[in-house]
C-alpha cells in the first residue's frame, strides 16, 4: 500500500521553481533517504507534502487524503536552522507539544499524555533534561529532544529533515535504531540525509533529486556512481569520492 502518492509536484519561490514535476509513490514501513546538493528542494519537497507551502501544480495524498486531515499521523522534525532558539521553552514542554494534536483540551494533558512524556524522554535518554530550557542543552540533546517530541505525537509517518547534523556519534546510533523500531511497528520514515556514506546500511529507499527527480528506488538499485554523479551534477569529487560510497 502507498502511503504518500505524489503528483508532478512544482514548488516555486517569487515564481523560480525549486522543485519540478516531482512524482513519487511511497510504500508503507520503509526508511526513505532524501539525498541531493545543497539547494537541490530537499527541504521544499518535504515542506511541500506537508502542505506548508503552495504548490505550482501538483497533488500530494496521504493516506489517499489531502494532508490537512491526517495531519495527526504525521510527524514533522524540521530543519534545526528553522527552529527560534531564543524561544524559552524546556524539554518537557517541547514534547508535550508533540501531544497536542491527543489532547480535547488545549493546556490540560491527561495522565496518558504526560506519561507518554516521560516514555519518550526516558526512550531518548533526555529524563534528567526534562526542565532544562532547550537553547542551553548541546546539539545531540536538542536533536534527541525534537525526536522525542516526534516519537510522543504516535504518528504513522515521521519526515526528519538532516536530523543527524550536529549531533554526536551515539546520538546518530541511537536516531537510527529508533528508526528501525519505528519501522518494525509499520511506520515509514522519510529522512534529509547529507552525509553519504551512511545511506548504504541504513536506509531501504533512496530518493535522489536536484529540482527535478533523478531517481527513486531500492538503495542497492539507485545508489550507484552514475545516479549519484548525475544528482550532484559532478559537484561530489569535492566531498566524498563516490567510489567510497559504494
Ligand atoms: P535543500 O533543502 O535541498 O538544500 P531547499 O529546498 O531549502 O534546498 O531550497 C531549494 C531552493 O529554493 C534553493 O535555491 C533555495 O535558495 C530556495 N529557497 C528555499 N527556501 C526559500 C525561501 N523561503 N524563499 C526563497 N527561496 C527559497
Ligand atoms: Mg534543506
Amino acid at each position: 500500500m502507498n502511503v504518500i502518492s505524489i503528483k508532478n509536484l512544482t514548488i516555486s519561490y517569487h515564481r523560480k521553481p525549486a522543485i519540478r514535476g516531482i512524482s513519487l509513490e511511497i510504500e508503507k514501513g520503509s526508511i526513505i533517504a532524501i539525498i541531493g546538493p545543497n539547494g537541490a528542494g530537499k527541504s521544499t519537497l518535504l515542506k511541500g507534502i506537508l502542505g506548508l507551502l503552495p504548490f505550482d501544480s501538483g497533488e500530494v495524498k496521504i493516506f489517499g487524503e489531502d494532508v490537512d486531515k491526517v495531519r495527526k499521523k504525521i510527524s514533522y522534525i524540521p530543519q534545526r536552522e528553522q527552529f527560534d532558539w531564543d524561544f524559552p521553552i524546556n524539554v518537557y514542554e517541547l514534547v508535550m507539544m508533540g501531544r497536542y494534536a491527543h489532547i480535547p483540551f488545549i493546556g490540560f494533558p491527561r495522565r496518558k499524555d504526560k506519561q507518554v512524556v516521560i516514555n519518550c524522554l526516558e526512550k531518548l535518554e533526555i529524563e534528567r533534561c526534562a526542565t532544562r530550557q532547550i537553547r542551553n542543552l548541546s546539539g545531540g540533546q536538542q536533536q534527541r529532544a525534537f525526536i522525542a517530541r516526534a516519537l510522543a505525537q504516535e504518528s504513522d509517518i515521521y519526515f526528519m529533515d538532516e536530523p543527524f547534523v550536529g549531533v554526536d556519534a551515539k546520538t546518530e546510533k541511537s536516531i537510527f535504531s529508533l528508526m528501525n523500531e519505528l519501522k518494525s511497528e509499520g511506520k515509514t520514515i522519510m529522512v534529509v540525509h547529507h552525509d553519504l556514506s551512511k545511506i548504504k546500511g541504513y536506509y531501504d529507499k533512496v530518493i535522489m533529486i536536484n529540482q527535478t527527480l533523478i531517481a527513486y528506488g531500492n538503495t542497492n538499485d539507485v545508489f550507484t556512481p552514475e545516479l549519484i554523479n548525475k544528482t550532484y551534477g559532478g559537484r561530489l569529487t569535492i566531498l566524498q569520492k563516490t567510489e567510497e560510497l559504494i
